[in-house]
């Protein structure tokens, strides 16, 4: 993973490129009757089966400017990643109510660091406007490494473009140059994840805030909530330190 800038693809024409470029191939546009069984297909998925292949790129980038954004635990997580053999864990908090919004974490429950994460399929929706939903512009990326000023951090990482198919309306093309461009809002500890599926266009598909709430003893919640306010239902999820609701994303922390 690279922290900071990256470099233009050169758009220098080649000699055996005809002066007149044909118009660039457009990617194929879904037919009526795919798109709904695309979006079937993606609200019966386990959220897992949609950002678990991406779930690592996320977590780096977690770890790489946890110290920026949580002073003081650099530290800690530099010993969980050489203790831990496994990756962090995965949670979809709405699997299995045939939604097309994913509300995930991804975290460690030992570091008390997590991932709060949103995304519907192909488009770039917060939703509700849960209030830990960032919309950052996605350039200029700035100079490169991470400095404790920061205002906004960015990474990219090379994919697989099978490993963010499941986030694209259309999948990318066998061996494109697919990316994953990771930028966060320092202040707010909230931002998206962007996908390249290969034509250098940045396309946000994923919306997260990171965590790392105060150690509370016994988890005791100051409040507890039942119905979430901002979509009425009453299926919040309750963490050591934040309630998510989920359904829409709406978070707590505790106080
Ligand atoms: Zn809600």
């Amino acid at each position: 993973m690279r922290f900071g800038p990256h470099e233009t693809p050169s758009d220098r024409p080649s000699w055996f490129e005809p002066a007149e470029p044909a118009a660039p191939p457009r990617r194929p546009a879904l037919t009526a009757s795919a798109e709904p069984s695309r979006i079937a297909e993606w609200a019966a998925a386990r959220c897992d089966e949609i950002v678990g292949d991406i779930r690592g790129g996320l977590w780096r980038f977690t770890e790489g400017v946890a110290d920026v954004l949580f002073p003081g635990i650099g530290p800690a997580v530099g010993s969980a990643r050489r203790a831990t053999k496994w990756g962090p864990t995965l949670v979809g908090l709405n699997d299995g109510r045939g939604s097309d919004v994913k509300i995930g974490l991804i975290g460690s429950e030992n570091l008390g660091l997590w991932a709060v994460l949103r995304c519907r399929l192909g488009q770039s929706d917060h939703g509700p406007r849960p209030g830990w939903c960032a919309d950052l512009p996605l350039g200029p990326l700035g100079a490169e490494g991470i400095r404790a000023g920061a205002v906004t951090i960015s990474a990219i990482e090379d994919v697989k473009p099978a490993d963010v198919a499941p986030l694209l309306l259309a999948e990318p093309a066998v061996g494109a140059e697919t990316r994953l461009l990771l930028r966060v809002d320092v202040p707010g500890r909230s931002g998206v994840v962007a996908v390249d599926a290969g034509d250098g266009v940045w396309q946000r598909r994923i919306f997260f805030t990171l965590l790392h709430p105060a150690r509370r003893g016994a988890g005791h919640h100051e409040t507890y909530r039942v119905v979430c306010p901002v979509c009425g239902r009453r299926r919040l999820a309750q963490f050591r330190g934040f309630d998510v609701c989920s359904d829409c994303g709406w978070l707590h922390t505790q106080p």
